[in-house]
């Protein structure tokens, strides 16, 4: 405040009689002295007694510096005195001595007082024991840091967000997954992991409690897949803010506690794989046999129809002829042995519907393929979104799709003096779907081929080109099963790009 300002303000006539600022003074439960310029103490309030242990007879007179326990730093009181010795109000803590002998932390305000001209006549003090206040400040910052300590220790990846989905806290193990991931976040990736494994999103409840309990869930980390188990906390919080004071509503608070289980998960991992190698070895076997003698049966009806229909003219011409009897009872035998070749296809093993990760169907088919990738010279580029929403579907008629798009792609780039040879596999979620895109740097299908692909035994060698067509008419009937597309677009490179979109789970 400024001094004229301060000038105009005495001069206000004030309603209220001096007695009553007299008898309000002496009666504030709190201490006050009015001191001249060099701080002799002219007057106490009660308040000062009870708080000083001095009675006014026994101040009235000294100095204020009677209070002082003489270990409050030098500097302090410089600036007490450079503030107020220029009419500016100073605020601080100091420590003070009582009459008998005990200490006490002075929360103190002075401020000067002016006369009429604007001079500094008077110091007015008010001062209070914040002892046991700072003594629970002191517990909160300790306990504080010993929190924090204890948070930063712990092998686990520990982090707070608030109600917006922001980390107001976090610990080493939390910063280290940062790096690794090099991303800001890791928390929404994680929290986004563990909604698509519950299926659903996390709903806050009115009185705290778990949000989900060791959820096991999977994220495509640069270079190899993490495994971690999450443990979500609701923790209701209060409100610092002056307006919520009286405002019981609590700010809701998750705390994320992570432990990663890679190792463990790792090892687990290389078992499945190669128990899924045999599987996939055997179902191969199986396909292949199913492919040939339905491409037999397939073959046979031609001869068998161009018969039934020879029959057919014979019989109306009439009956007797032998060569027609000849006939039918060869077409019956070839019918007959028709139909136990369909007899001896294997049929398509029955495979339940659950919801599929797609990343860890095409991490499993490189995994699979990786001898052949190797053994070929081909580089792959695997970029997977790093949480996928997972889709419906059947597991290993899915690994199967892909391996045979895998297999293609392989034997594009393997033909003897191609030196381009790149992989690329992607997965994204686009609305409402995942989709996954197998590109390789081969010689591409001829844009009149692009649909004919997808015919029942049909491959591009069979048309003179250099890639392998066969196994996509039933990677089209697998992606049909799952209500999904499969499409060729030519690479940018050249090469041949195969586009399969699925339907994610949980869409709208
Ligand atoms: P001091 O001799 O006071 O010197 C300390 C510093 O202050 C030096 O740099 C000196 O140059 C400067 N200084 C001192 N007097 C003046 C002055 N008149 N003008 C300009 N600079 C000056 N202190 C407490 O410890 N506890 C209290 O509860 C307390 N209450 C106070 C209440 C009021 C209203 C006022 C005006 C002061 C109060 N003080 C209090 C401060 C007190 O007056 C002393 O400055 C302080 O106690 C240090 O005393 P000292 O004898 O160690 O040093």
């Amino acid at each position: 405040m400024t001094t004229s300002k301060r000038k105009q303000e005495t001069q206000r006539p004030s309603a209220i009689a001096p007695a009553v600022f007299q008898q309000a003074v002496e009666q504030a439960d709190i201490a006050i002295s009015i001191t001249d310029r060099d701080a002799n103490i002219l007057y106490v309030n009660p308040a000062f007694t009870r708080a000083t242990g001095y009675t006014a007879a026994e101040v009235v007179g000294a100095n204020q510096s009677l209070m002082s326990n003489k270990t409050t730093p030098a500097n302090v009181y410089q600036s007490l005195w450079e503030l107020i010795s220029f009419g500016r109000p100073w605020s601080g803590r100091l420590v003070n001595r009582r009459k008998d002998g005990g200490k006490y932390l002075a929360d103190l305000l002075i401020t000067p007082v002016v006369d009429a001209a604007g001079k500094i006549v008077n110091y007015l003090g008010i001062h209070r024991d914040v002892t046991e206040l700072h003594r629970l400040e002191c517990e909160v910052g300790n306990q504080k840091a010993l929190i924090e300590s204890v948070v930063d220790a712990a092998p686990v990846i520990l982090a707070l967000l608030d109600g917006a989905g922001r980390v107001v806290l976090d610990n080493h193990e939390y910063k280290k997954l940062m790096g690794d991931l090099r991303m800001a976040e890791p928390a929404s990736l994680i929290l986004d992991a563990v909604r698509v494994d519950l299926g659903h999103g996390l709903e806050a409840p009115k009185d705290g409690g778990h949000a989900f309990s060791e959820r096991e869930i999977r994220i495509e980390a640069p270079g190899a897949p993490r495994w971690f188990s999450c443990s979500g906390m609701w923790v209701r919080r209060q409100d610092g803010k002056a307006d919520a004071f009286f405002d019981r509503d609590n700010d809701l608070f998750l705390l994320l506690v992570a432990k990663e289980t890679t190792k463990t998960r790792a090892e687990q991992e290389k078992a499945r794989v190669a128990a899924l190698q045999a599987m996939m070895a055997e179902q191969n076997h199986i396909d292949g046999l199913r492919e040939t003698l339905s491409a037999a049966v397939f073959q046979i009806e031609g001869p068998i129809n161009v018969m039934s229909s020879v029959l057919a003219t014979i019989a109306r011409r009439g009956n007797g002829d032998p060569a027609g009897q000849a006939l039918a009872s060869a077409l019956a035998a070839g019918k007959a042995a028709l139909e136990s070749l369909r007899g001896v296809i294997p049929e398509q093993r029955p495979e339940s519907l659950t919801a599929v990760n797609l990343n860890e169907v095409m991490r499993d088919v490189l995994d699979l393929t990786t001898q052949r990738l190797l053994a070929a010279g081909i580089t792959v580029q695997w970029r997977p979104q790093a949480v996928l929403p997972s889709v419906n579907g059947h597991p290993n008629r899915l690994r199967a799709m892909f391996k045979a798009l895998l297999d293609n792609a392989i034997e594009a780039m393997n033909t003897k003096g191609w030196r381009e040879r790149e992989l690329r596999v992607a997965t994204r979620s686009i609305p409402g779907s995942v989709e996954v895109v197998v590109e390789d740097s081969g010689p591409g299908i001829p844009a009149d081929l692009r649909l004919k692909v997808f015919e029942p035994f049909f491959s591009t060698r069979n048309a003179g080109g250099h890639h392998l067509g066969t196994g996509l008419s039933s990677a089209q009937q697998v992606a049909a099963e799952h209500d999904g597309v499969i499409e060729i677009d030519p690479a940018g490179n050249g090469g041949c790009r195969v586009r399969v979109v699925l339907p994610a789970n949980g869409r709208g």
